[in-house]
């Protein structure tokens, strides 16, 4: 089935959009797409990529644009065909992130007979990113994401969904952090640009409460997406 309607998340580290994207992708019957959630799934295999992929995500560098791709594309063709009918369109969280990307994932989708529906600019102030960071527990096992503090798990330590213990993203080091933000800024956040001259970007207040988040982006969003049928 062609002519998909896609929404694109950009935010940097720490904005929420893992968490908002969990929430609002079932709202709107799209997919959560998260490159990082597929490298993360990715490296708990014991072979030559996966060991090439944590060479740079531990030090918060971005993988080579040719493999992240190849990695989205295998995950879009995966929902294509094991979802055909049901797929509307993808909630993609984390990609793109550099010019390079943004131009190949517009020429994949013009391929596909896809579009880009809108494109949700998380807004948050760097003090509270880090602080965030700082906190974040994730479930390695089915990726759920929780902080110490601002929402944290019924159980301490545990996940809500599956119970299986949680842990500290390996990139969530202060070092790791700083470059990632570092990187936001100098390649993702450029992007903005590229959407907003198609009249595609919407900028929500990322600095609120969870909840308050997601009804700000269910508002933008659904005019553009509709709800599912
Ligand atoms: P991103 O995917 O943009 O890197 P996450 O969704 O992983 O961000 O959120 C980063 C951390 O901040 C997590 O620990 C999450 O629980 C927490 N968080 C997300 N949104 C909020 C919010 N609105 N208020 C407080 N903490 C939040
Ligand atoms: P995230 O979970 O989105 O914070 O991504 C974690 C890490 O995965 C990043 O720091 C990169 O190393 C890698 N990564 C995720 N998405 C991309 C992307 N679009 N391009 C390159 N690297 C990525």
């Amino acid at each position: 089935m062609a002519g998909r309607c896609h929404v694109v998340l950009i935010g940097p580290q720490g904005s929420g959009k893992g968490t908002q994207a969990a929430r609002i992708a079932p709202r709107l019957g799209l997919v959560h797409v998260a490159t990082g959630d597929l490298f993360r799934q990715l490296m708990t295999r014991d072979d030559e990529l996966a060991r090439e992929v944590r060479s740079y995500y531990d030090r918060g560098v971005l993988v080579p644009d040719d493999v992240t791709l190849r990695v989205l594309l295998q995950r879009l063709d995966e929902l294509e065909r094991e979802t055909s009918d049901s797929f509307r369109g993808a909630l993609l969280d984390g990609y793109p992130r550099n010019r390079a990307q943004a131009e190949a994932l517009d020429e994949v989708l013009r391929d596909r007979g896809d579009e880009i529906a809108a494109v949700v600019h998380l807004v948050v102030p760097r003090a509270v990113l880090i602080e965030r960071l700082s906190g974040r527990l994730i479930c390695p096992q089915c990726g759920a994401t929780y902080h110490v503090r601002f929402s944290p798990p019924k159980t301490p330590g545990r996940c809500d969904h599956c119970g299986s213990a949680l842990v500290q993203r390996s990139d969530d080091t202060p070092e790791a952090i700083a470059r990632r933000l570092e990187t936001y800024e100098q390649q993702t956040e450029p992007l903005l640009e590229y959407y907003r001259a198609r009249g595609l970007v919407v900028d929500i207040d990322g600095n609120q409460p969870i909840e308050v988040v997601t009804e700000a982006i269910y508002a933008a969003l659904e005019p553009h997406v509709g709800d599912p049928v």
